[in-house]
């Protein structure tokens, strides 16, 4: 997959931009704060409708403007596909792929692949389950339209049923309401458990070969999915936790609760791994990812690298830096010294500087 250009119109601190990568290596180089992240971010949102860095869509809007567009050219298996996007201070946004508009996010999202790292992405490990759930999440949206859709489902059921949970408060005669709730809480969550097994599953034998390698062949990593109930269970322990989600009025069990397991010899490295350690791990399943993408699309994603080689010793800089050769990167930087030190091949630089980016060979 390849991403072709992207043209920018009030977005963030871009009034207008329009950009042709190159299908190798594109570098955006400027200081801090000058809108270098903006342009991977508005990559990131043209193919999964969401920023990376969360928040709403009325953020991307430049400030005091009411619309933003984004417009990208990508193409996949020699077909090309046009998309755009007109994000609306109000409103919800609208998006047209080659000229049609969409329905549904989902016709768009898992179209064109992308693998995002950033910094905040080395602390996947040690941070909370959250963070972990997020990766699981974003990655099998991206690779499996059933998932998106029963992700979809699954949290809708799930405001639904934490909002008569509340309701009940006053209202008890709402109780038969909470078992419709509870029969579609299990049918989506059982898929959704389903799928992240066999996801992790998947990832495994990946993620373990590449983590040998990049720890010099010192350490063999275990990832482990650990399901806050399986499927078998679900049914039962929304039964039993009646009592308690009414008291806490939330939802206290389910898929939303989940959790993964990164350990080396039996000692689980999100809260005893060494800093280097929970690093490894996690550029470790950023790159198992790529693997992942290759194999169940017979296809590369396009990899979005901000800052984060400054963030990588050298060892694990030139590991990143091999698996770029054979698939688009766009990296980000704040300066060039790394790559002119490495002799990295560069098919293209950009000079990023307060919302204006110039093109350097
Ligand atoms: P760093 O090297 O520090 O990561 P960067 O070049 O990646 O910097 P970005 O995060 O891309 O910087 O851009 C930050 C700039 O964009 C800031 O100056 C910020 O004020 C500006 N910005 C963010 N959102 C908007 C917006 N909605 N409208 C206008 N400007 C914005
Ligand atoms: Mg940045």
């Amino acid at each position: 997959m390849i991403i072709r250009s992207i043209e920018l119109k009030d977005y963030r601190n871009y009034e207008s931009l329009d950009l042709k990568f190159s299908e190798g290596v594109n570098i955006f180089y400027g200081d801090n704060a000058q809108g270098k992240t903006n342009i991977l971010e508005a990559i990131f949102v043209s193919v999964t409708t969401k920023s990376h860095r969360g928040g709403r869509d009325r953020e991307l809007i430049r400030f005091e403007q009411e619309e933003a567009h984004i417009r990208t050219l990508a193409s996949r298996n020699s077909m090309d596909y046009q998309i755009d996007m007109h994000l609306h201070r109000m409103g919800s946004k609208g998006i047209a792929i080659n000229g049609q508009k969409i329905r549904k996010a989902s016709e768009l999202i898992g179209l064109i692949k992308v693998v995002f790292f950033s910094p905040e992405d080395l602390s996947i490990i040690k941070d909370g389950p959250s963070a972990r759930r997020r990766f699981i999440d974003i990655e099998l949206c991206q690779l499996d339209q059933s998932y998106l859709y029963n992700l979809n489902q699954y949290n809708k059921v799930l405001l639904n049923r934490n909002k008569l949970l509340k309701d009940m408060v006053f209202d008890n005669s709402l109780g038969d309401s909470l078992e419709v709730w509870d029969a579609q809480l299990v049918k989506y969550g059982c898929k959704i458990i389903a799928r992240r097994a066999e996801f992790i599953k998947e990832l495994q034998d990946i993620i373990r070969e590449i983590h040998f390698h990049l720890s010099g062949g010192k350490e063999t990593l275990y990832l482990g999915y650990e399901p806050d109930v399986d499927v078998e269970r679900f049914a039962s322990k929304v039964r039993e936790n009646r009592e308690r989600d009414l008291k806490l009025k939330q939802t206290c069990t389910g898929p939303h609760k989940d959790d993964c397991l990164f350990s080396i010899g039996g000692c689980d490295i999100r809260r005893f791994g060494s800093q280097g350690q929970q690093h490894t791990a996690a550029l470790a399943l950023k790159l198992s990812e790529i693997e992942l993408v290759k194999k169940v699309s017979h296809d590369t994603p396009v990899l979005l690298l901000d800052d984060v080689l400054s963030e990588l010793d050298s060892s694990r800089q030139n590991y990143l830096l091999e698996s770029m050769g054979e698939i688009q990167t766009i990296i980000t930087c704040t300066g060039l010294e790394e790559f002119i030190n490495r002799r990295v091949a560069v098919d293209k630089i950009f000079k990023v500087c307060n919302g204006v980016v110039s093109v350097e060979n």
